[in-house]
């Protein structure tokens, strides 16, 4: 499956992910940025699947202790 590139025009079979570290304030976390083989546009950035699972858990426990402040 090809998709094209936004920057270049060209069509992709493939892109390059690289690590790179994500900073949000004093934290660090480890992420992908993936980009263009032909021109090294960035395509995407993504955040490691671990640090996403815990915002996730954060999010839901912030809904749940809403949810049971308000009733
Ligand atoms: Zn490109």
């Amino acid at each position: 499956m090809t998709g094209k590139c936004p920057s270049c025009q060209q069509l992709i079979g493939t892109v390059n992910v690289q690590p790179i570290d994500a900073y949000e304030g004093t934290k660090t976390w480890k992420a992908g940025v993936f980009t263009c083989p032909l021109c090294r546009s960035i395509l995407s950035v993504s955040l490691d699947e671990g640090y996403r699972a815990q915002w996730i858990v954060g999010e839901i426990k912030k809904v749940i202790a809403n949810t049971n402040r308000s009733s």
